[in-house]
């Protein structure tokens, strides 16, 4: 069978690239080394924060416009839900760069966001016990969505168009010829005209790129929120806080509703560079990464267990400079499209990344703005970090 597209590993971005393929009419394959959702990749967890005031850079806000509306058609054409509205508090000490992020982000594209003064916040949150010196922004239409509902739907939606999906299949190796492409997995070799790589933190196994990914360990803790309401959805928003002194920022859910699955009680995690990946878990960071979430949690925290009960990893994929590479690969005449190094703050973008990709395989180029996603920009980098 010769297909128009394979797309390799169907997670996060590959199951909406398969939905968005398989709708234009392309004859589409989609191999997964594993099932679809599992917890060897990086779309582990439940939920995801989505929010548009973007402290990473103000570059993302018209395609996370763009992605918002790409949950909402999933809703409406599933009449499901995935994007849960819950507005997202920042905290922050005050001069805090995520905060000023935040704000310009806000500025530029006049997107709606509110200063919340300290007894302000307190009284509408009780759940946090902040430092009187800190600042709060909260963004209404920030809330979460769901990754593994969302892969499992989108993969769903995608076969129903007519997508072939294998899972438990993986890729080997791949060959561009002077008017196709093979890939070869473990149980035999396919045809395409075009092929997408998205295969989040494995990329580097199939690909030589000349940018380096670094693959990290992240963790993630539920805590036991004592039958206290308080911490439900409606009741409690998402939020980030950034721990004075200390790289990243700390973020957390409110309890989740039952229909999204998963562990029960309040998730939270740490955002910031984890440990390189290692398939042999060491047990030691594991000690230590749960420590700095319940000295974090004791400290953040009112009248929850003060103890986590569950705790998952997942792994970010980093590139440099932490923004995306969404592009066509060099010199392999528009057959080869990559999406990786997702930097530990891509979900949200899973529907508008698949119509990009999907435009890029079949077109050949995109109107949606994702020229500084190129993988031309590492050029400018110095060599070191390339
Ligand atoms: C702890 C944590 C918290 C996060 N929080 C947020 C957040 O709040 N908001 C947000 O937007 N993002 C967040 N992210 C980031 C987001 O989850 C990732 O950016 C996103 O899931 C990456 O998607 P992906 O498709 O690249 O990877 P994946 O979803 O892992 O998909 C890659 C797939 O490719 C498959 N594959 C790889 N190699 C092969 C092969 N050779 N053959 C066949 N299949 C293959 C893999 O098995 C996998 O299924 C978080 C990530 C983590 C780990």
């Amino acid at each position: 069978m010769v297909y128009d597209v394979i797309v390799i590993g169907v997670g996060s971005m590959g199951s909406a690239t398969c939905y968005q393929l398989a709708s234009r009419g392309a004859k589409v394959l989609g191999i997964e080394q594993f099932g679809i959702s599992h917890e060897n990749g990086s779309h582990t967890g439940q939920s995801r924060i989505i929010r548009k005031a973007y402290f990473e850079h103000s570059d993302y806000v018209p395609l996370l416009h763009k992605s918002y509306e790409g949950w909402r058609a999933l809703e409406k054409a599933t009449s499901m839900q995935f994007y849960w509205k819950t507005g997202l508090a920042y905290f922050g000490p005050e001069h805090d760069e995520m905060l000023q992020s935040v704000q310009k982000s806000a500025d530029l594209y006049n997107l709606k966001i509110e200063h919340k003064e300290y007894d302000q916040y307190t009284k509408l949150w009780p759940q946090f016990s902040v430092p009187k010196d800190y600042q709060c922004i909260f963004e209404p239409e920030a809330g979460f969505v769901t990754p593994e509902r969302g892969i499992k739907t989108y993969t769903e939606f995608a076969k129903q168009k007519g997508a072939e999906i294998h899972i438990n299949e993986q890729v080997l190796h791949w060959e561009s010829h002077s008017n196709f492409v093979t890939v070869t997995t473990n149980l035999r070799t396919y045809q395409a005209s075009r092929i997408i790589f998205t295969s989040g933190a494995f990329t580097d196994q199939l690909l030589a790129l000349k940018v380096k990914l670094k693959v990290t360990r992240q963790y993630l803790g539920w805590v036991n929120p004592n039958n206290n309401l308080k911490y439900n959805v409606g009741n409690m928003p998402c939020w980030l806080m950034t721990d004075e002194g200390k790289e990243g920022a700390f973020y957390g859910f409110p309890q989740m509703p039952e229909v999204v699955g998963g562990p029960q009680g309040i998730k939270f995690g740490y955002h910031h560079p984890g440990e390189i990946f290692d398939e042999v878990e060491d047990k030691e960071i594991l000690v230590k990464e749960e420590a700095r979430l319940n000295e974090f949690l004791r400290q953040y925290f009112t009248k929850v267990n003060r103890k986590i009960e569950t705790i998952k990893s997942c792994k970010y994929t980093y590139t440099p400079d932490e923004h995306f590479i969404v592009d066509l690969l060099p010199d392999m005449s528009e057959r080869v499209v990559i999406a990786c190094g997702f930097s530990g703050h891509g979900f949200k973008f899973s529907p508008v990344i698949g119509e990009a990709l999907a435009d890029l395989a079949l077109e050949g180029g995109s109107d949606l703005p994702i020229g500084f996603l190129g993988l031309g920009r590492f050029s400018l980098l110095s060599p070191m970090l390339q």
